[in-house]
Order: C-alpha cells, then structure tokens, then sequence
C-alpha cells in the first residue's frame, strides 16, 4: 500500500455546468447549503492541526466547480503558505479562468487539471448543457491563458463517452504533439448518471491506445504522475498523453487518496462510504483537533478494507446515486 498523504478537497459542490455523465440537466440534487459549506479558516484549522500532523502533503482543490467559490484565491494562497505543502493543484472545468488563472497563479497555485471533453463547440456545448449559451470558446480561452501564465504541466481531463466524443480520441490527443500539455482520458465511470451509462457503456482504455498506437505509434512515457494514470507519449510528442482505468483496471491498491466534501466529511473512498466521518459538525460542537486526529487515524488505519475493490457496474446502487460533484472528484 502507498502511504496516504494526498487529500482532495471540494470547495462546493454547485457547478455552472451540468455535464451528462456528471449532473445532468433536471437531476435533482440536494446543494450544501452555503453555511454548511466548510469554511476557509475550518478548512485551514483541519489541514494544520489534523491532516499535515498525519503525513498529509498534497492536495487538489475540486468541487462542483472550485471557481465558483468567491474565496478560491484566498483558500489557494492559505494553503500554499503552509510550509509542509509539497503539492497544491486544481481539477476545474476551466470556464472562468480566463480572469482567474493569473490571480490562482499568483496565489502560488501551480498545477491545474481542466476538463476539456470536445473540440467542437457544438458537441461540448451539447455535453456540458449548455442552455442556449455556448461555453466552449470561452473554456478554451481559459486553458490558454492558464498556459500563459505559467501552469506547468497542463492537464486536460477528457471522460470517453461513447457516441458523444470517441471520434475526437485523436484529436485530443493530437494537442499534444506540439504543446508541453497532459490530455488524460478517463473512462466513464456508473456514477452520477447511471442512465446514460447503462445506455452508452464505456471505452476501455487500451482501445483507445490502439487507436492512437496505429495513427502516430505510442511509447511508455518516463514522466510519471502521482497519480492513477497510465502515462504515455506518441513519439517526438512535446506532451504526454494519460489513461485513466478505474473500470477496466482496478487500482484501489496503489491509492494513497482521501477526500473531504464541501460540507466536511472525510470519505476514504469515492466508492464506497463506509467510515467517513463528518469533520466540520465535530469541529464546530468542540470537539478537540487531538481528538479528530485520532479518528483520522484510525480511519486511515482501516482505508485498505473500504476500498472499492468488488465493482460492479451493473449496479446503479445508491453510492453511484451520488454525483462525483458531491462527492468531490
Ligand atoms: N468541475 C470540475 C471539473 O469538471 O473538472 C471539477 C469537479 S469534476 C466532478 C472532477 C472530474 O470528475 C472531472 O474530470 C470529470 O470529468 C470527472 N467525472 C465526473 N463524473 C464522471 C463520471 N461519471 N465518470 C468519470 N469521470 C467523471
Ligand atoms: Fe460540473 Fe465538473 Fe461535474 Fe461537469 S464534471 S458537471 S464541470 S462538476
């Protein structure tokens, strides 16, 4: 098992997209409201007093969309000033960064993951929901002025739905033959919209680096991540390009991840519940800091048992109800 010293943590769990596989247009979703949202100095107290005393190092900001959150700068240059941060990063979906990135790069963010799933802004638009406004040029706008600025490397996210943008793998991955950028792709998950999964399935990860493999070729990378990726490079390529295979590849054993939600419960697992504990409540009743440490650490201690080894995607139980925007993906 890999030590666990990365926490993800969500900064609300609203978004101004209403992506397919994500949360769809007319789902009805129960929003945090905004005073049990975590707040920045709770968020603060936890990380100082709980998390870093127990090894925790690395952390990616996500939501819902971590950019609607009025107080995103301030809570990236909080947690940048701690000095025990090895490693600050961002999954958004990219729409206001256009204004945002520099004050994020200035407020010592330095990676940034963006979700990029189409080049063509009809097929985006038709992904996110657009509702009559058209998202893609402005989103695309936002991942060059991130790149401006100085965010290195770049990763672009993209979920593989088939039949919604399987055509644009090579293109996609073509971005990468002449930019220092990542494009990861991801294999849709059954969570968040079991319908559209049941009805579109998913693509496994190796087909989609056959495709590539017989367009440019495809080498094993060196540059490696922290993360789950498979890291790959077409030859010559300036970027790289990552699979991520949580369907077709269980990788629960080399997870060294927890994730807090917005509302401030401590999830050991994007799978699967058991264990979590609710933070924010037991930090506003007065509950010590030593003593939620201990809870942590004893939480930690049994992470191995509440990975989400036996998946089925077949099941569209009440854990895959749940949107990874709630959750904090
Ligand atoms: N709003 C931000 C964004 O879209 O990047 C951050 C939160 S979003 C929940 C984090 C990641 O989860 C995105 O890369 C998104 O594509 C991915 N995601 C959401 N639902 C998914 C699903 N059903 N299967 C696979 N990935 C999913
Ligand atoms: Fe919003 Fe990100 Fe979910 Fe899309 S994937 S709906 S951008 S939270």
């Amino acid at each position: 098992m890999n030590p666990v010293d990365y926490l993800r943590i969500s900064l609300l769990d609203r978004c101004n997209f209403r992506c397919q596989y994500c949360m769809p247009e007319g789902a009805e979703l129960d929003y945090v409201l905004n005073p049990e949202l975590l707040s920045r100095q709770e968020m603060i107290i936890l990380l100082e007093e709980v998390f870093i005393p127990l090894g925790f190092r690395k952390f990616r900001l996500t939501g819902g969309e971590p950019l609607l959150r009025p107080d995103v700068v301030e809570i990236v240059g909080a947690i940048a000033a701690l000095p025990q941060t090895q490693d600050l990063a961002m999954t958004t979906n990219g729409f206001l960064l256009s204004h945002l990135a520099k004050p994020l790069y200035d407020a010592g963010l330095r990676r940034i993951n963006i979700s990029l799933d189409s080049l063509d802004p009809q097929v985006f638009d038709k992904i996110i929901g657009n509702r009559g406004l058209s998202r893609w040029k402005q989103t695309w706008e936002g991942i060059q002025e991130a790149y401006r600025v100085g965010f290195d490397p770049l990763k672009l996210n993209v979920v593989v739905v088939p039949g919604l943008n399987d055509r644009e793998v090579l293109d996609l991955a073509a971005l990468t033959r002449d930019r220092h950028w990542h494009v990861r792709f991801i294999e849709f998950m059954p969570i968040g919209n079991p319908e559209l999964f049941q009805e579109r399935a998913w693509i496994p990860s190796e087909e989609l680096r056959a495709a590539i493999r017989d367009r440019w070729g495809l080498v094993e990378s060196t540059v490696r991540g922290n993360g789950p990726a498979d890291v790959f490079q077409i030859p010559g390529a300036k970027g790289t390009l990552g699979f991520i295979s949580q369907m077709s590849e269980c990788f629960c054993d080399r997870c060294n991840r927890m994730r807090l939600s917005a509302d401030g419960w401590l999830r050991p697992c994007l799978l699967n519940e058991s264990g979590q504990i609710d933070l924010k409540t037991a930090l506003r009743n007065g509950t010590s800091t030593a003593q939620l440490r201990e809870q942590v650490r004893e939480l930690l201690a049994i992470k191995p048992e509440t990975n989400f080894k036996q998946r089925d995607p077949g099941t569209a139980g009440s854990t895959y109800r749940r949107t990874m925007s709630q959750i904090g993906g």
